[in-house]
This record gives C-alpha cells, sequence and structure tokens, in this order.
C-alpha cells in the first residue's frame, strides 16, 4: 500500500520546486515524484494525504547536535563569555548531576525538538553514546551518534583509547539501518595526539565515520599556535605537558591522521585560505553552527568560501546549551543572513541544498511538510524564498522518516511527550539548585 502526499508545492531540491506537486511513499522508500494530475494517474489506488497550503521538502539533516545535552538549554548563559567556564559547567552537570536517566530523557526531548522541526537525521556527539542511541531509536530518527573521547594526557592515552573502543563495540551491536556509530575525538584540546592518531585508525580500519569540534574559538587558537591560554593553562595545573606545534587546528589535525578518515569538523571559524584548501584536498566535511558561534562568541566561520572552494558543508544547531534551540530552518536563515551580512552572496537555493537531501525515485522516503498558512509566510512568491527567510522548524506539520509519520498533528507520535515534559521539569528544577 502506497501512501501519496500532496501539497500547493513540492520542493525535490535536486530539480525545480513542483507547483501542486505529490510525493508516493511506498514503505521505506520514495516510489514517485511529480505533478498531482501525473501521479494519481499512475498511482490510482495510493491513499491519498493533501495538506493544502504546505511544502513538502526532504527531511532537514542537523550535521552537529549533542541531544543529551539538552536539558542544559539555557543553563549556561552566564559563563558564555568564557569558554573555559563554560565547559567546565558543562562538564560538571553532565558526569556529576545528571542520572544516566536523566540524560535519556534530556535526549529523547531533543530528539523530540528534532523531529518537530522536520529534522529527520542527525549526527550527534555524545559521551553516552549508547543512550543517546536509543532515544534516537524511541523516536524514529536516523542519524549517527558519535562516541566521545577525551583525555589531553600523552600518559593516559592507551588507557582512554581502550574505553573508546568498548563502547564503540557496543554502541555497533546496537545499530540499526537507520542509526549508525561513529567516533568523535572531542577537541584538539581535550584529546592528546597519540589519542587522536589511535582514534583516526579506528576510524579508518573499522570504517566508523569521526567527528570532531575544530577552529572553533580563540582560546583554541592560542592553545594551538602558542602554547598559552585558559587551554594550555588548565592542562599546567593538571601536570600534563603540552607542546604548541605553532599551526592552525586543520594544519595540526593532519599528521595525526584525522583529515585521513575525511572528517565531519564542527564549527572550522578560525581556518584561513590553505585551511580551507587543505579541508577540500581531504575531503572533510564542515558542519556549520552560525548560532552557537555567534552567541559563544566566537566569530562566523567563512560559509561562502567553503562554498566556492567546493568544500562540503551541512549546518549544525550544536547542543541547545550554545543555540538554544535546535530547529535547521531557522538556522539556515540565519547562516545566509550572517553570509550576506558579511558582504558574501548566499542565495536561499544553495543553502537549502545544505540542509537536506533530495526527493526522487528510490531515495528513503524521509520528508518534512512545512504549513505556509501563517501570518508571517503570507503572501509567498517564491517558496524556496518563504521556507528560508520567513519560516521556523515551529511551521512543521509533519515528519516522516523512512516512510514512518513520527510527527504529526502538533505530536510526536512514537513517544509519550507528556511524561518526558514532567521528568524535563525535574531534571531541571534539580540542575536549578546545583
Ligand atoms: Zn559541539
Amino acid at each position: 500500500m502506497t501512501t501519496t502526499y500532496t501539497a500547493r508545492w513540492v520542493l525535490p531540491v535536486s530539480a525545480p520546486p513542483i507547483e501542486h506537486g505529490a510525493v508516493v511513499v511506498d514503505g521505506q522508500l520514495i516510489a514517485d515524484v511529480g505533478s498531482q494530475a501525473e501521479i494519481v494517474e499512475r498511482f490510482p489506488e495510493s491513499k491519498v494525504e493533501s495538506f493544502g497550503d504546505a511544502i513538502i521538502l526532504p527531511g532537514l539533516v542537523n550535521t552537529h547536535t549533542h541531544l543529551e545535552l539538552t536539558a542544559l538549554r539555557g543553563y549556561l548563559e552566564n559563563e558564555e563569555r568564557d569558554f573555559f567556564a563554560w565547559l567546565r559547567k558543562l562538564t560538571v552537570a553532565r558526569l556529576e548531576l545528571l542520572t544516566p536517566d536523566d540524560i535519556r530523557v534530556s535526549a529523547t526531548w531533543g530528539a523530540c525538538e528534532a523531529v518537530r522541526a522536520g529534522v529527520t537525521c542527525v549526527h550527534d556527539a555524545s559521551d553516552s553514546a549508547l543512550v543517546s542511541m536509543m532515544a534516537l531509536k524511541d523516536v524514529g530518527l536516523r542519524g549517527v551518534i558519535y562516541q566521545e573521547s577525551f583525555g589531553p594526557d600523552a600518559r593516559l592515552a592507551n588507557e582512554n583509547f581502550e574505553k573508546l573502543k568498548t563502547k564503540v563495540q557496543e554502541l555497533r551491536a546496537s545499530e540499526t539501518t537507520l542509526v549508525r556509530a561513529g567516533v568523535s575525538p572531542h577537541a584538539p584540546y581535550t584529546v592528546c595526539a597519540p589519542q587522536l592518531e589511535m582514534i583516526a585508525d579506528l576510524a579508518l580500519s573499522e570504517n566508523l565515520p569521526l567527528m570532531m569540534h575544530a577552529a572553533e574559538s580563540e582560546a583554541e587558537e592560542l592553545f594551538l599556535r602558542e602554547g598559552c591560554g585558559v587551554f594550555a593553562e588548565g592542562l599546567a595545573r593538571r601536570s600534563i605537558e603540552w607542546k604548541a606545534p605553532g599551526i592552525s587546528t586543520i594544519q595540526y589535525l593532519k599528521p595525526h591522521g584525522i583529515l585521513d578518515t575525511r572528517p565531519l569538523l564542527a564549527h572550522c571559524i578560525r581556518v584561513d585560505d590553505e585551511d580551507i584548501e587543505t579541508l577540500r584536498d581531504y575531503q572533510a566535511r564542515v558542519a556549520h553552527c552560525p548560532k552557537s558561534n555567534a552567541k559563544l562568541g566566537h566569530g562566523r566561520a567563512p560559509l561562502a568560501k567553503f562554498l566556492e572552494a567546493g568544500v562540503a558543508v551541512g549546518l549544525g544547531s550544536d547542543s541547545v546549551g550554545s543555540n538554544n534551540t535546535c530547529d535547521i530552518l531557522e538556522e539556515a536563515r540565519f547562516a545566509t543572513l550572517l553570509a550576506r551580512a558579511g558582504g558574501s552572496d548566499v542565495s536561499a537555493a544553495r543553502i537549502l541544498d545544505k540542509v537536506t537531501g533530495e526527493l526522487k525515485e528510490g531515495v528513503q522516503a524521509d520528508l518534512a511538510v512545512v504549513s505556509l498558512t501563517g501570518v508571517h509566510q503570507l503572501p509567498s512568491y517564491d517558496p524556496i524564498a518563504t521556507l528560508i527567510f520567513a519560516s521556523s522548524g515551529r511551521d512543521v506539520i509533519l515528519t516522516v522518516v523512512a516512510g514512518r509519520e513520527v510527527y504529526r498533528d502538533g505530536r510526536v507520535t512514537t513517544v509519550d511527550e507528556a511524561q518526558l515534559r514532567t521528568r524535563m521539569h525535574e531534571i531541571s528544577e534539580k540542575l536549578g539548585r546545583g
């Protein structure tokens, strides 16, 4: 039995918009995309779901999240201008205040927020990767969960690496066709070089995707180029030796094997032209997180330069601890406006291409339906402009992952949101007490 979704607009993304379009879903796959008249003729038996004044588009992809930290939304506002204090408060909350069940609730709530905003796929870095993977499965979201690894002390590199391997093995055992395992050495200032090399080798030999924070802050740049600043001082206090290589993050990752894994690198703000060429040559992918970067005062990544150079770029919300929402449509709007504020011409169509897949026969049926009936969306002369410049995730009315409706009529259909809401209140009360 097939289902035909129709709306005033269908945006296949890899082909021009179709007015009065239709998408046919057969099981987990898209069976056809075309005009309503053609599709009804071709699939006369199909069940039809009409959305009227709306846009059907491929599901949105969030290339950098930390769903387990959803409970930290708004929790770190006072530390935002001090990245070291921000990271420390976050780490204490995660490791000392939140129980494993709190983390699971937090990640599940984050997954609900994602599907409510039309996101169908996340690239999620998690310290509790197995728990985050369960959250994705419960909500029905597609994604890669990257098990994080920390360890700035080379004397502990082997031990930390063994811990990572054990966790990755568990994670792999829980993989499904929708949810895959990956690895994430956290950042150049939290993972020592030998550990980076071991993780890169593991990623290559086990065919594991790798995500890493890279070139995010001034503090990170000072640490690598000059061996000073808060991160170097932090290591010195713990008697951990650090000799700065005197180069940029991207050049530093090269000899340590990270770039050989075609990594997904989050942020990439502090990159020069040579770094951009390196990213392209190694086919590294960038998770551009413009709102998180702006909120933490880290600056602006050169989106237009990445696009010109042919570097693969996606958009990421980062954790809601630094954003404060997981909303890729809003992120796309912000990314476009920010690039233009900097004098670069980035079009709405170009950015849409960076946040979605495509709707065509034979691909996985991941799609979102965005209502066009909002006061803020009328009139609409161009569906792509209305989508990027006048809409947000809050206008999404249906989200489908692999043919399964996971969000519809204002409700996530797969989990008990009321129960999760009660638990989120309890968790925030506890965190508020410190
Ligand atoms: Zn991050």
